[in-house]
Parts: structure tokens; sequence; C-alpha cells
């Protein structure tokens, strides 16, 4: 029988310290599709061998990662016999992280199973700020708090409403009910977090969550955005690592030498603040020195309509 190659040996050979003596197979080049997984058409009868060599019934269920808004695929192993999620771990058929997630994804097991886990609605009991919480039932607190809020609007005390939801994954419903009740206030982990690059989203491109091109990209601009701490860029991360694999260049501008700035072709260390100016002095050279991209600009850049609404008593020009 063949003997296994050890890491030591693997190293030591792909370093040129040693020999190749024997054929090491190749390894998988990064963005190729994650192999080592159960065929879809299996993943609700996987069995397999707990570190007790126990045979377990397993089921691979898929959800969805909420520690963060990039929102990528999760698998819970579930334990069939014990209805137990026994671990978490990528989903490789999910389009945007595909199999590939930060380390708070399948973390999330700790908050499943946190001791401390509210698992039911609580009711306060005496005087706010005094701890005093009692379980209640689902159908007793929705009761209570559409009791609540009916009475504020038959009242016409709409803003004294307010919906806060932590993560929000609901978007678009809520929505349309709170307008349909006349309530404005609606509040979300959002609205203290990335509301300011949304809303700069939203103006510019009309919507508030764009995902670019990266992979079929040439040359990618990040503003202070690191790819390498999570957050959106979990997903955005491995594809603008695999569009540097195919030659894109990076640049960066950001005042602090972050890891993704170490790993850029160009690092600008901007000082705080200062990014737009940056940007308009490139937008200049790119018009002094005609390196726009004439037909793009003509189709996604509705300039002089931007132009005539800002000043609509001069001729739309830039200079
Ligand atoms: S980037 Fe990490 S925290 Fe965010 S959704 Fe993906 S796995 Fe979860």
């Amino acid at each position: 029988m063949a003997s296994k190659i050890n890491w030591i040996e693997r190293l030591s050979a792909r370093l040129g310290l040693v020999p190749r003596t024997r054929k090491l197979p190749e390894p998988v080049p990064y963005g190729a599709e994650l192999r080592d997984y159960p065929p879809f058409e299996k993943w609700l009868e996987v069995e397999e061998l707990d570190s007790t060599r126990k045979l377990r019934r397993m089921a691979m269920i898929p959800t969805t990662c909420f520690n963060c808004e990039a929102g990528c695929g999760l698998l819970a192993a579930v334990d069939v016999d014990e209805m137990e999620i026994v671990r978490i771990e990528g989903n490789p058929l999910h389009p945007g992280s595909r199999g590939r997630n930060c380390a708070k994804g399948p973390a999330t097991l700790n908050q499943v199973k946190d001791p401390e886990r509210i698992l039911q609605p609580m009711r306060r009991e005496g005087p706010r700020g005094a701890g005093g919480f009692v379980p209640i039932s689902w159908d007793a607190a929705l009761d209570q708090i559409a009791a609540n809020v009916r009475e504020l609007l038959l009242t016409n005390r709409h803003d004294e409403v307010m919906y806060h939801v932590g993560r929000p994954g609901h978007e678009g419903a809520m929505e349309r009910v709170l307008q349909a009740w006349g309530i404005d206030g609606h509040n979300t982990h959002t609205t203290v977090c990335s509301a300011s690059a949304r809303c700069g989203y939203q103006l510019t491109w009309g919507y508030d969550r764009p995902s670019p091109d990266h992979e079929n990209s040439q040359l990618i601009l990040l503003l202070s955005a690191h790819l390498e701490a999570g957050h959106y860029f979990n997903p955005h991360a491995q594809r603008i690592i695999e569009a540097k694999q195919r030659g894109a260049r990076i640049v960066v501008l950001d005042p602090r030498l972050s890891n993704t700035a170490a790993c850029a072709d160009l690092w600008l260390p901007t000082r705080p603040g200062t990014e737009g100016a940056v940007l308009l002095a490139v937008l200049r050279l790119l018009i002094d020195e005609n390196k726009i991209d004439h037909s793009f600009v003509r189709d996604w850049v509705d300039w002089r309509g931007y132009m005539a609404h800002l000043h609509p008593a001069e001729p739309p020009t830039v200079d």
C-alpha cells in the first residue's frame, strides 16, 4: 500500500529543501469549486463517524449566517437521531460565499447553544431598569404588542411607535407595513453602522448595496475597505483575490497600512477625510488626458442631467 506523504515532506519538497522523490498532488487553485462535501442529493441522508467512531445519521440543512450583512450561506449538520446541530460549516452551493466563510460563520453554533440564549419573549415586570423579566408565550407577546400599536394608531400617536430590529433580514416587507401604518420610526443595526455609506450608494447608484463585478475587473480601487477583515467583504474578498490572480491591479486609499493595503499594488496613504479630493484629482486627470471610457459614461452616468439639475441657468459642462 502506498504510504501517505506527510505535511513536513510536502512542505520541504515544495520549498526545495529535499528532492521530490514522490509525485505530489497539485494544489487546488484558489477559487476552484470546493469538492470535499457530500453531493446535494444526499444532504438529508449523510452518514459519518464521530470522534468516538459512532456512526451518526446526519442531515445538512442550508441556512444563512446573520453575523454580518454579507449573509453567507451555511450548512447546519444536524444529527437526525438526537435532533441536535453538531456543527456549522460553509454551504458550497451558496452563490455568494461558495462555501467559504469567515470564522464567525461556523462559530454560529456557539450562539445556538449559548446557555444564556433567550428562547422566548420576556415581559418586564416592575420598574424599568430593575431587571425584572418574566417569560411569556409568543401569542401573549404578539397580542400585547398589537394592542399597544393599535391604540397608538387609533389615537393618532404614530410618532410614539418605534420599530427596532437588530439585523434586518426582511427588508421591504416590514418597510411596507410601517408605511401602511403611517409610521416613520424604523431603527436597525444599519442605522448606526453603514447608513452613511448606503445613503451615498443609494444617491449615486440608486441601490444601497452594490456588488461590483470584482472578478472580471482589471483595476480594483478600495477606499478604506478591508477585504481581510470579513463583513461584506467575504464574498467580495474571494473575487478580488481571484481577479488579482488573473492579473488585476489593486489600489488602496487608506490612512493606515492595513493588511489589505499591504497586499495592494499601490497604497495611497491619504490623510483622513481627503479621499474625495484625491478622487476628484484623479477624475480631473482622466478628463484632461482623455482617458475616459466615453461609452460607459454615456450609458451609465447622467452627468448632463445632474449638472442641469444643479445649475439650471448654466450650460451643462464640467468646467
Ligand atoms: S462574512 Fe463571516 S460573519 Fe459575515 S455573513 Fe459571512 S460568515 Fe457570517
